[in-house]
């Protein structure tokens, strides 16, 4: 059996200039960190939503909820490989996962085959990044914050 889930997260940068800009577990150096209770990383948190959904297993908040102290500051490669092991014990492998992410700035490019590298080895199938500009348009486009957008195909037999 096949299924597919699709999961959306969206944070706002942050004031706090010690804060760092983690994408799919990669640091951006020099970049304006992303808001949240956890290291705010809006791809990782995507990702897991999208294999949750996929498993029928309801959401991030649900698992990980961001009031629990466990979690702030929080490495969100950890999340997500606290959310494949959900699955693994429900017997569902991950086939692929493809994530849009949306900003303005940085320009991803050069940091997208590291990302890929760190989420593929968390969810042990393949991730695929792929970056686009919101060109000008609302929130995002007035660099307010990062989106990001994912789907997962989950399989067992
Ligand atoms: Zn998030």
């Amino acid at each position: 059996m096949s299924r597919v889930g699709m999961g959306f997260d969206v944070h706002p940068f942050s004031d706090d200039p010690g804060r760092p800009l983690v994408l799919g577990g990669v640091t951006l150096v020099g970049e304006r960190g992303l808001a949240g209770h956890s290291d705010a990383d809006v791809v990782a948190h995507a990702v897991a939503d999208a294999l949750l959904g996929a498993a029928g297993l309801g959401d991030l908040g649900a698992h990980f909820p961001d009031t629990d102290p466990a979690w702030r500051g929080a490495d969100s490669l950890r999340l997500l490989a606290g959310v494949v092991a959900l699955l693994a014990a429900e017997g569902w492998r991950v086939g692929n996962v493809d994530v849009s992410v949306v900003l303005e700035s940085p320009t991803l490019a050069p940091h997208r085959p590291a990302m890929e590298e760190r989420l593929s080895a968390v969810v042990g199938a393949p991730v695929s990044v792929k970056a686009k500009r919101a060109e000008g348009l609302g929130s995002l486009g007035r660099r307010e914050g990062v989106a990001c957008w994912a789907v997962a195909l989950v399989e067992r037999g």
